[in-house]
């Protein structure tokens, strides 16, 4: 049986760890960054894993499947804090892209990444304001999503689990959300993956610890290289920004 009140405090206490309150919206992606020792590899993963946790006294590494949205990514990470922060204190995790049917390890990661993007008392709250009578339309369902950046599919499977949304609803709630969201003018990039050219990206501690090489003078060049082509990051051996558009300081 899995415990939610207790993973909603594990959550609370994560966000307090990362100087976060216990309510707002949080940009996962910054927070990641933060972890003092984390790798984190942006890659497309396929079709069925959703992400990868790697754990053990040498090495802390997080992998993201950079095809999903950039709303289920951000679900994503936050489902492996949870096994980086309350799983076992080594190990190896690969994580299913589906919600259901999981083992009962990954259903509370799940629960915890939930409640980590939006907070149980939060949602609450945001409902109360957002759904004036008493039921939730696609436009609803959208608002919410959008305010705590949480995939489509995630934010519906929460709601229905707290009987905000009844299961058959699913159906009616799943279609035509891009579009819907476009028209009540959000941003669509909570349901875009990432640009094929930055698909595949290691972000974090490998780089710092390849730059400290560089620094120490511990390497050659071309070893370096070697290090970051292994790392997907040729925007730096090659120093090409022209794919993102040049740089702006502003
Ligand atoms: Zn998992």
């Amino acid at each position: 049986m899995i415990d939610k009140l207790d993973l909603n405090t594990k959550a609370r206490e994560l966000r307090e760890v990362f100087g976060e309150d216990a309510n707002s919206p949080v940009d996962i992606f910054a927070l990641a960054n933060q972890i003092e020792g984390l790798s984190i590899v942006y890659y497309p993963l396929g079709d069925r894993i959703s992400g990868m946790c790697v754990r053990d006294d040498s090495v802390k590494l997080i992998a993201v499947n950079s095809t999903m949205s950039y709303g289920r990514q951000r679900f994503s990470l936050a489902h492996e804090f949870y096994h980086l922060y309350f799983g076992d204190l080594s190990g190896f995790h690969v994580c299913a892209k589906k919600f259901d049917p999981k083992s009962e390890a990954e259903k509370m990661a799940d629960q915890f990444a939930s409640y980590f993007i939006a907070p149980y008392k939060s949602l609450r709250a945001m409902v109360k304001k957002i759904c004036k009578n008493g039921t939730l339309s696609l436009s609803d369902v959208i608002a919410l999503e959008q305010y705590f950046g949480m995939s489509h599919q995630a934010m519906l499977w929460r709601l229905i689990l707290e009987g905000y949304l009844n299961r058959n609803d699913w159906d009616d709630y799943a279609a035509g959300v891009v579009l819907a969201a476009r028209s009540l003018g959000y941003d669509d990039k909570l349901y875009r993956p990432t640009e094929a050219s930055l698909q595949k990206r290691t972000y974090g501690y490998y780089l710092k610890q390849v730059e400290e090489l560089r620094q120490k003078d511990l390497v050659s060049a071309g070893k370096l290289d070697e290090l970051l082509l292994d790392a997907f990051r040729e925007d730096i051996v090659f120093g090409d920004d022209s794919e993102t558009g040049g740089e702006a300081f502003d």
